[in-house]
């Protein structure tokens, strides 16, 4: 069965996921409207900046639609900004940052910016065979999690070890880095396995 995974496309890195989802597996769309939400059976939410990326998706009216759908069980996937945007709780937001959230986890926005803005590591994630090269820009990490929420990654060397970087909470996904960039689609392919194994009725399974 092939999932069609839509890409949030109001701002950020979107054509390299639509790329990655397509090596993945999947059938990948832009989303910029509701209806084009409804048609598919999960999401990516790009990279870019958390704080215009929220506000275009009141403007195009798809955030009272976007957390519907996390509450009806869409899985998502979150890079970077996106992790920002899933995520309940926000350090370093702007006054009164708003997300989508669903992920029961607390992201300090910017956390590498103060000691670099962006760098690449190798690193172990649960679910991907082999070492991950992890690309990170002005990303987030994750300074707390809930009860449910699986780490998948840590940040392994330097003064940032340690940190939480990958997660999963049931049929949501997310990552500080950016495994859109680099041709490597292990993440996106995780990420397939979660939408195909997913409950519910957006199971592309039951369809
Ligand atoms: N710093 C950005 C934010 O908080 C995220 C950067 C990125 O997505 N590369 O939205």
């Amino acid at each position: 069965m092939t999932p069609t995974i839509g890409v949030l496309s109001l701002q950020g890195d979107v054509r390299e996921h639509l790329t990655a989802l397509e090596h993945a597996g999947a059938r990948p769309m832009t989303v910029r409207r509701t209806h084009e939400l409804d048609a598919c059976d999960a999401l990516v939410i790009p990279g870019g900046e958390s704080t215009t990326m929220i506000k275009l998706a009141g403007i195009f009216d798809l955030l009272d639609p976007l957390r519907a759908a996390v509450a009806a069980g869409l899985p998502v996937l979150g890079t970077c900004a996106g992790m920002v945007l899933l995520a309940d709780r926000v350090l370093d937001g702007v006054e009164g940052q708003q997300t989508i959230g669903g992920l029961d986890i607390t992201v300090r926005r910017n956390a590498f910016g103060r000691q670099v803005e962006s760098f690449e590591t190798e690193l172990e994630m649960v679910g991907v065979q082999g070492p991950l090269h992890a690309v990170f820009i002005r990303a987030p990490w994750v300074e707390e999690v809930g009860p449910d929420v699986e780490v998948l990654a840590r940040v392994e060397g330097g003064s940032a070890a340690g940190r939480i970087v990958a997660v999963r909470q049931g049929s949501l996904m997310a990552t500080s880095f950016h495994p859109e960039v680099g041709g490597d689609s292990r993440v996106h392919a995780l990420f397939v396995d979660v939408v195909r194994s997913a409950p519910g009725p957006r199971n592309p399974t039951t369809h």
